[in-house]
């Protein structure tokens, strides 16, 4: 591409929408990059959020400490936070001190809002008109509207005929509202509602909430700023903002690597009393590592929440209706409160549970539900936003070609890294759709975009580039490692805002980024290291473009990778045999175990050279099941019939099955072909044994990873050839077929991804001599023949050295005839689908192969049929 010349002087450099905390900082940041800038701002003044929500009650749910700016070193010589959570009035002093101090306010022009803005490709401009019909270009437009600035609309039938006072909590009056005295209806039961109740109710003669959701919320225990914390900031700030931005939530807490089913039930018991008593929502989050990616462990915190409910609210009646069911925990935005559930035990203030008496309409005096009429003098609705995306759509935004934002976005919002999306080149989103915005604290969040923006935009002129772009594929690539990010987690169960469920014909996509903070700051510094992964850049010196996929690794897979990374492990094959061994039986035990199964037995069984161990996972329900043989990984040099233990449950759970893991002897001190030796001698003895093992000889099937998959694949090989025992089917994960040749997937995963192209050389290297390796019971994919073999599931994974082995067997079975179902896991490394509970994105997977291994234990012709 040929360089294009803007031609244009543009009225300025950046245009910026939104004067709360981000636009704030956005003209902080553009003065120092020395960029001009106009911004313009709806309200009369700044703050935005904290501009418009003046209900009673009003005030943050992040500790101030943390929810304030970080760029302002000396902030403590004239600043001091009066509570550990600030009122809104207070966080509106702060911003304007703030503004004042750092000269801010003189670039806002207040009461103008931004109606419409194309981008105009001949000149590289953003044309901008305002409400009052001004038109204004720049060479970049950053929309800082705010995730929850535009009310949802009232949806209420018959609001405009009620004659009393009706308040908006998201658009309260300027002026105090004195509810002395008056009979007050609250709509709505979510952060608002449940801040602004208990101070509706000190003055009010009589309120009525009127709830259609039930919300989880958790006692602020508010009061003065905590002097250990403000201590800790103290200390070193540096360091606590850093460990801010490198938390999970935005807070300087280091992510629970704790499972809820790792500890006793006292010692559970004792975390989430504690995490209560401390009244931090991102904490609690926190509470365990799978809270939120466990229906399980998110059901117990749950009914820890709802027994505290209970314990408060003594009309039992009144209790049940307040206890939320029917979603997890976390995924409708919990609350924090002071004194929301001791409320409803007052006199004069009751609730109206509208899944039971829906509400009709509004009528000139009152609510009338389908059971009842009201009278109100003042109604209260606290009934939420358009949230994410709501003030962007709002805006009339046309990219390249006209193309309409409102139309790209029509199933969905579709961003890189939240940033920016396609087709809309130089256009920023603070805390857009697909960053982890809502989901943390967001000054941390706000911080971190406009860092990036500001950086981006000065990194382009440095170039000599004018204008930045996403490409469709970098795009593409975010929005899949979103809707995977999403995919594992609860967040998106519930029918709330953050899916944008509760405004009526909203495409319900899950609009925050939920891995973290950490995670996604990670991401964006990496776009930015790997020189604009992703981005188009055109301009003075040229066009570029850096096409690219920033994650495609299973978000779940690439957090393990990274917590390994950041242990600075030695890598195993620089370990002794022994070392390896004892390392692999460690981090094997600290991996969650797994589901429940009803027995497990541990006994011995006659193998090629001396006894074998095996332990066995036996399922729910009276057999006699099928009995699936299982080979552990480990490269034939290290594990144990006990170390794919969450494996085996998992397969045992799934399938109804029991399954056998069998130990088998190791190289360095047994090298090939004892390994197949034991394989074979432990599948006959097991299949002469089925019945007495409360097995269905006729359903015996193998199955194995890494090297326990080559195992099972030899075996099956071998017991075709001897005439028997009938298998009727066998199931490899990520099976190394073939140890004589090199495939491309032994250099494009070389590294990076757990197991190493060089571990799997030292493993070769232990257990069998190079003459050897083309034999086929050492590299099953070398046999001369496969026709005949038992039906196939292969499990190969997109990000593992051995992946073209694992799929180049598939589809030489496949070619022989034997039925094969060929499972490509995307996004999965070799390891990743074995660690059950811990790489949750492995669960479809290995459902996928329950499913076909069910199916060939029911369907494949039986030996003793
Ligand atoms: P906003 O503060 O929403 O500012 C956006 C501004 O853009 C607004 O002033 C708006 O008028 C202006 N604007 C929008 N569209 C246009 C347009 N077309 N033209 C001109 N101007 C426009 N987050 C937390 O992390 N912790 C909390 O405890 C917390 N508490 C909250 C409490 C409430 C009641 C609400 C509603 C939100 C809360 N949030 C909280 C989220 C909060 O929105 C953010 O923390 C933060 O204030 C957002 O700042 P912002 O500058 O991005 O957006
Ligand atoms: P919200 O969480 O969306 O709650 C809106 C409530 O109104 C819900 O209970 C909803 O019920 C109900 N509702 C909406 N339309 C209704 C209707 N037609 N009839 C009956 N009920 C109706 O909105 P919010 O309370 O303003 O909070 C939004 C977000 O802002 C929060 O989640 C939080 O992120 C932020 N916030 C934070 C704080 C804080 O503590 N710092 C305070 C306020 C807000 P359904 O759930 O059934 O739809």
């Amino acid at each position: 591409m040929t360089a294009k010349p803007t031609c244009t002087v543009p009225d300025t450099d950046v245009i910026v929408v939104g004067a709360g905390f981000a636009g704030l900082y956005l003209i902080h940041r553009l003065k120092a990059a020395n960029l001009r800038m106009r911004v313009f701002e709806a309200a009369p003044d700044l703050g935005g959020t904290w501009y418009w929500n003046r209900y009673p009650g009003a005030r943050v749910d992040v500790p101030s400490l943390d929810y304030m700016y970080s760029f302002d070193p000396d902030w403590r010589d004239d600043w001091q936070w009066s509570e550990k959570y600030a009122t809104q009035p207070e966080i509106l002093r702060y911003l304007n001190h703030v503004a004042d101090k750092h000269g801010l306010r003189r670039h806002i022009t207040f009461d103008t809002r931004v109606e419409r803005a194309w981008w105009d490709d001949d000149e590289s401009v953003w044309h901008v008109r305002t409400q009052h019909d001004a038109d204004i270009t720049a060479r970049f437009l950053v929309m800082a509207t705010g995730c929850l600035s535009v009310p949802k609309e009232i949806d209420i039938d018959g609001i405009d005929t009620f004659t009393g006072d009706v308040f908006l909590t998201s658009r309260w009056p300027h002026e105090p509202v004195d509810f002395t005295g008056k009979r007050v209806a609250v709509v709505g039961t979510g952060s608002s509602a449940v801040q602004s109740i208990p101070v509706i109710a000190r003055d009010a003669r009589d309120v009525v909430v009127f709830q259609r959701t039930p919300t989880f919320s958790i006692p602020a225990g508010n009061g003065p700023v905590p002097p250990d914390k403000l201590e800790l900031l103290t200390a070193d700030e540096a360091a606590y903002r850093r460990a801010a931005r490198a938390s999970q939530g935005g807070v300087p807490v280091e992510r629970s690597l704790t499972f809820t089913a790792s500890v006793s039930d006292d010692e559970r018991t004792a975390r989430y009393e504690e995490i209560w008593r401390k009244g931090e929502l991102l904490e609690t989050l926190n509470v365990f590592a799978d809270l939120m990616t466990n229906q399980d462990a998110n059901e117990q915190f749950a009914e820890f929440a709802r027994d505290k409910i209970r314990a408060t609210v003594t009309d039992p009646a009144t209790a049940d209706a307040l206890c939320p069911s029917g979603f997890p925990f976390g995924s409708k935005r919990p609350c924090l409160d002071t004194d929301y559930y001791a409320t409803y035990n007052l006199p004069h203030v009751r609730l109206v549970d509208l899944r039971a008496t829906p509400l009709r309409h509004v009528t000139e005096t009152g609510i009338e539900t389908s059971a009842e009429s009201f009278r109100f003098d003042a109604m209260v609705l606290a009934t939420g936003f358009d949230a994410v995306t709501g003030a962007i759509t709002a805006v009339d935004v046309r990219g390249r070609d006209g193309l309409a934002l409102n139309e790209k976005w029509a199933d969905g919002p579709r961003t890189y890294l939240g940033l920016m999306t396609a087709g809309f080149p130089n256009l920023f989103l603070i805390t857009g759709p697909g960053s982890p915005s809502v989901l943390s604290n967001m000054l941390v969040s706000i911080e971190q975009h406009v860092e990036w923006v500001v950086d981006g935009m000065t990194d382009l002129g440095h170039g000599g580039f004018d204008v930045i772009e996403p490409t469709e594929r970098a795009e593409a690539g975010w929005m899949r490692h979103q809707a995977d990010s999403a995919a594992i987690t609860l967040f998106p169960k519930g029918n709330s805002w953050y899916v944008g469920a509760n405004v009526p014909g909203k495409p319900q996509v899950f609009l925050p980024y939920p891995n973290g903070v950490d995670f996604y700051g990670a991401a964006c510094a990496e776009v930015v290291e790997r020189d604009y992964l992703g981005f188009a850049l055109s301009g003075r010196a040229g066009s570029r473009c850096n096409d690219g996929v920033i994650r495609e690794l299973q978000p779940d897979a690439q957090m393990v990778l990274d917590q390994m990374a950041a242990l600075n492990l030695p890598p195993l094959e620089s370990m002794s045999v022994e070392e390896a061994r004892a390392f692999h039986a460690l981090s094997r035990a600290a991996l969650p175990p797994g589901p429940e199964v009803a027995a497990i037995e541990d006994g011995v069984l006659p193998g090629a050279a001396g006894d074998l161990a095996y332990r066995l996972y036996r399922p729910d329900g009276r057999g006699p099941h099928p009995i699936v043989v299982y080979f552990h990984g480990g490269g034939f040099v290290i594990g144990d019939e006990t170390t794919d233990g969450s494996l085996c449950r998992d397969l045992c759970a799934r399938n109804a099955a029991i399954v056998i893991s069998v130990d088998y002897r190791h190289a360095p001190e047994h090298r090939f072909p004892a390994a197949m030796d034991d394989g074979l001698a432990a599948v006959r003895w097991i299949a002469d044994h089925a019945a007495a093992l409360g097995g269905d000889p006729g359903r015996l099937a193998v199955c194995g990873w890494s090297a326990g998959a080559t195992i099972a694949a030899v075996v099956c090989q071998l017991v075709r050839d001897l005439g028997g025992p009938h298998i009727c089917g066998q199931v490899l994960f990520t099976p190394a077929t073939d140890w004589a040749a090199t495939f491309p997937s032994h250099v494009e995963n070389a590294e990076g991804y757990g197991l190493t192209t060089a571990l799997v050389r030292w493993f070769a290297d232990h257990y069998v001599d190079p003459a050897d390796r083309d034999d086929p019971r050492c590299s099953p994919l070398r046999a001369d023949n496969l026709a005949g073999l038992p039906a196939a599931v292969v499990v190969t994974c997109e990000f593992d050295p051995v992946r073209d082995e694992g799929d180049s067997y598939a589809e030489a079975l496949a070619a022989a005839g034997v039925p094969t179902r060929h499972i490509r896991a995307r996004g999965h490394t070799h390891s990743s689908l074995t660690m059950v509970d811990l790489v949750v994105s492995g669960a479809p997977v290995r459902a996928e192969v329950a499913d076909a291994l069910r199916n060939l234990l029911t369907t494949q012709p039986s030996a003793v049929a």
